[in-house]
């Protein structure tokens, strides 16, 4: 095993493996823009809700996307839907119609 001289700190490490893209998988069918997404972080520098609380959307999109569904759910609730996102995404990711179909398919109502 070769020692690169560095390592991953274990809160940053991503375990594919223990991921469930099941929700993802919904929520992309529902709304195909959210495979625009690069993670730029717009949307979570100017949103109302952050104002006020620690959510981000950015980070929502990475844990939804890493198959983290609990941390999804912790925080999802938080966003305003002001849409405000809407208008700053550089990718055109309709925002916050992401936000209800997770909202969606956390409460049991299959979207797909
Ligand atoms: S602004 Fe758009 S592209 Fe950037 S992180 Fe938010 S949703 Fe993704
Ligand atoms: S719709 Fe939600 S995520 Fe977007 S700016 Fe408003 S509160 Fe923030």
């Amino acid at each position: 095993m070769p020692r690169w001289g560095y390592k991953i700190h274990e809160d940053r490490q991503v375990i594919w493996e223990e991921g469930d893209f099941s929700l993802v998988e919904r929520i992309r069918l529902a709304e195909p823009s959210l495979c625009l997404c690069i993670s730029c972080g717009t949307c979570a520098s100017g949103c109302t809700a952050a104002q006020f609380t620690d959510f981000s959307l950015r980070r929502v999109i990475i844990q939804l996307q890493r198959g983290r569904i609990e941390e999804v759910r912790q925080e999802i609730d938080r966003c305003m839907l002001c849409g405000k996102c809407i208008l700053t995404c550089p990718r055109g990711v309709n925002t916050r119609h992401l936000v209800l179909c997770i909202r969606k398919e956390l409460s049991g109502d299959v979207l797909y």
